[in-house]
């Protein structure tokens, strides 16, 4: 006899069905798995026997083999202690085995059976809902918030394995279980409570921003310490639109794999990784699982880099790939796999070592060497990234008197102009503006890329207005908020 059910297993970035067979042997009783699992898999025999020893169940009593289907791909995780569990007590005979064919089930066992949330449950439950073959799934109760993504009929939470024996065993089966409710909300960090009013007299810097963010352009912003530039970059954190439902599973689906829950949390991500970090947790990598890096973390939210030049430049260099794709491809010896990253880059960086090259109130300290080499770490290419470039100085931060660009119409014109440019897909130049743009082309030697950028930008303030032609004024403040072609 052959009994049969479902679970699921991790493949590169994604999930993948996995089909359970257990049969038996005359042999000595013992368990034994096949299909290449990891060692946490190997271990489940030993959680599994435990749980149902408690509840009563002598397993194993001959030898049971437990396939899992395909076998070429590796298993790893402690998702598979409840179907193994099931598997093994319909082919001892306990329960019909035609009962849990057409079920899933996801979780590990305490040696007590309870039921305990597990990782990656999102990509793992996506890959069960996209199979014909499932009609029910059973998942921890503590997974809640990632099954409450997919508003599915066919998911189940479950306390125990008790719990899950009356549901599919029971005699007024279905047994009642819990179906997966809308989450609440986490509290925000203290990162989405900066306001653009604390920053004084700083209209351009403050504009650049609310473009920056309502056309996705990379924005770089350069000053002496204490400018306010790591304020102004927090402030984007609150300035961006919630997250669609689509790109909330999106976000969601990422930080699954460090096995945090984001749950129904719809606010884009801000991600501030130190300049100390590694290539690899900045890009991603992984040697037995792979990770997501910062620049998957921060996946349609905000990725902010301050103190740009003190990065690793493997990992600065890293960023060209995903600036231009908005995904990125990690390479293995096996495959290639490929991690969303579509994120919005905001850097600050002072002018040198010291922070005080071209300021008129501290004497700089660095040589004219050592201030030409702090900024040549910004390479050529990276810098035409930057669609956008501001100088914040700290002069302003005395002023007394503030602006009239405060937090709420910043927040209105970022979205205002994200559904114009949604909805809008061509470029109109009117000829007045091709003419000075040609010209500029003329004088300046400007890169195809500077010159998307440029107009890109352009397009943006355009939006603000909700108009379709780009006419001079739009050019003029574009050109005014270029980066630097290098920096000396
Ligand atoms: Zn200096």
């Amino acid at each position: 006899m052959i009994s049969r059910t479902l679970s699921a297993c991790l493949d590169g970035f994604s999930g993948k069905c996995v089909t359970l067979e257990a049969s038996q042997q005359n042999s000595l009783p013992q368990i034994q798995i096949t299909g290449l699992p990891n060692t946490v898999v190997q271990e489940s025999r030993e959680r599994i026997k435990s749980c149902l020893a408690h509840l009563g169940f002598q397993v194993p009593t001959r030898k049971l083999l437990v396939h899992l289907s395909p076998a070429e791909t590796k298993k790893s995780g402690s998702q598979f202690d409840v179907a193994i569990a099931m598997a093994l007590l319909t082919l001892e005979g306990f329960f019909p085995s035609k009962k849990i064919i057409k079920t899933a089930f996801l979780g590990e066992l305490t040696l007590s059976g309870h039921f305990k949330a597990i990782n990656h449950c999102i990509p793992l439950l996506e890959a069960l809902l996209n199979s014909a073959e499932v009609e029910q799934i059973l998942i921890p109760s503590e997974n809640e918030g990632d099954a409450s993504l997919f508003n599915s009929p066919r998911i189940y939470l479950c306390d125990s394995f008790q719990e899950a024996l009356q549901f599919c065993f029971g005699e007024s089966a279905p047994q009642k279980l819990r179906q997966p409710r809308e989450s609440k909300a986490t509290p925000l960090s203290p990162t989405y409570h900066f306001s653009l009013e604390d920053l004084r007299a700083q209209p351009v810097a403050k504009r650049a921003l609310t473009i920056a963010l309502a056309g996705r352009h990379p924005l770089l912003i350069e000053g002496p310490p204490g400018s306010g530039k790591t304020h102004l970059a927090h402030c984007a954190a609150s300035l961006l639109p919630p997250l669609t439902p689509s790109e909330t599973l999106e976000v969601s689906r990422i930080y699954s794999f460090l096995g945090e829950s984001r749950g129904n949390n719809s606010f884009a991500p801000f991600r501030s990784p130190h300049h100390s970090i590694s290539a690899s947790a900045f890009l991603g990598g992984g040697h037995q699982q792979v990770l997501p890096g910062e620049v998957s973390l921060a996946h349609h939210g905000i990725l902010f880099l301050d103190e740009l030049p003190e990065y690793r430049r493997d990992a600065l260099e890293g960023l060209r790939e995903p600036l231009q794709s908005g995904e990125i491809h990690l390479h293995r010896i096996s495959k290639s796999i490929c991690l969303p990253a579509q994120f919005h880059l905001i850097a600050a960086m002072n002018p040198c070592r010291c922070g005080y090259a071209q300021s008129s109130q501290h004497t700089c300290i660095c040589t004219s060497e050592a201030v030409t080499h702090y900024r040549k770490k910004i390479s050529g290419p990276l810098l035409d990234r930057f669609s956008l470039y501001i100088w914040m100085t700290s002069s302003a931060l005395n002023a007394s008197e503030r602006d009239s660009y405060d937090h709420t119409t910043a927040k209105t014109l970022v979205q205002r102009a994200r559904d114009f440019l949604k909805d809008s897909c061509a470029v109109s130049l009117t000829p007045s503006v091709q003419r000075w743009l040609d010209l500029l082309q003329t004088k300046h030697q400007m890169s195809f890329r500077r010159q998307k950028n440029l107009i890109g930008v352009a397009r943006t303030i355009a939006a603000f207005e909700e108009r379709e032609a780009i006419i001079e004024t739009d050019l003029e403040e574009a050109w005014s908020l270029r980066s630097p072609e290098t920096f000396r």
